[in-house]
């Protein structure tokens, strides 16, 4: 049984079919790139997957379990971690104090409720940590982190409920090859190691080619390709979508690309 099934899943937005009866599966231990034009679908998508947004129709089976309808808190529940972005909201914290804010939220009880936020789960943010190579920054403000090493920290948040689905809509955005190479190498390490299922979408060919057990390939709303990289890279139909018939797909950075 796969991880994930996504079956005909399909939502419209007043007239727009944003995603239009799209269908594929995410192994445990497996990197899937969602690549796509822009506003091919792709966030849509990952909403519907992550309980934000409820399809029109189809079916989102989650280790066996229908979760369409549940809320996003449920969803998480079920296993289905996602980096969010804490640039913005949390910088004034330290590293260490953000990750055992996630931990503390995702745990909170009556039983925890009289620990000091200071000595709550401070080992095992600290193991989150370690995990994403970001240990010796846990007590420095994530305001002076470099960009990566937020994203890094973002990713420690993101596996603190120990999920077997990981969601990453554009992680590497407004990052450096350099960056982006080392994130999803990490990525890829845990997904190996822990056995996690991720989803990500990304616009550098270069990290999908370099980094994705296989690929999806979305255009308007529909599923064109999916498969191994080097196989979707050759289709005609993923040409088209990303350049127009009759130009040659280069492995260069697509940002920019539309649909
Ligand atoms: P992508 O992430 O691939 O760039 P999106 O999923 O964001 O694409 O968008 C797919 C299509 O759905 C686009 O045409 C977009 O304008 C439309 N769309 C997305 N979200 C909404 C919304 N909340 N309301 C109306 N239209 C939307
Ligand atoms: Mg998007």
């Amino acid at each position: 049984m796969s991880l994930l099934s996504v079956r005909h899943l399909s939502k419209r937005f007043a007239g727009v079919a944003a995603v239009c009866d799209v269908s594929f599966e995410v192994q445990a231990g497996e990197l899937l790139a969602l690549i796509g034009p822009n506003g091919a679908g792709k966030s849509t998508c990952f909403n519907m997957l992550n309980g934000q947004l409820k399809p029109d129709s189809g079916q989102v089976i989650l280790d066996g379990v229908d979760v369409v309808g549940k809320s996003p808190r449920q969803v998480w529940s079920h296993g289905v971690g996602r980096t969010f972005q804490i640039a913005a909201t949390f910088g004034s914290m330290t590293v260490m104090e953000n990750v055992q804010l996630a931990l503390h939220s995702h745990r909170s009880s009556v039983f925890h409720a009289w620990q000091a936020m200071s000595h709550s789960y401070r080992q095992e943010a600290l193991s989150l940590l370690e995990q994403v190579g970001m240990q010796d920054h846990a007590d420095r403000p994530c305001s002076v982190l470099a960009y990566g090493d937020v994203k890094r920290v973002e990713l420690a948040i993101a596996l603190s409920n120990k999920p077997k689905l990981l969601l990453m809509d554009e992680p590497t955005a407004g990052m450096g090859p350099k960056e982006r190479n080392e994130l999803i190498a990490l990525t890829k390490r845990l997904v190996i190691e822990q056995r996690i299922g991720a989803l990500f979408t990304e616009h550098s060919m270069d990290v999908v080619f370099g980094y994705a057990d296989r690929m999806i390939v979305l255009a308007r709303g529909k599923l064109i390709a999916q498969g191994d990289p080097q196989v979707v890279r050759a289709d005609a139909q993923v040409q088209e979508a990303y350049f127009g018939t009759g130009k040659t797909f280069t492995s260069e950075d697509l940002d920019g690309a539309t649909a």
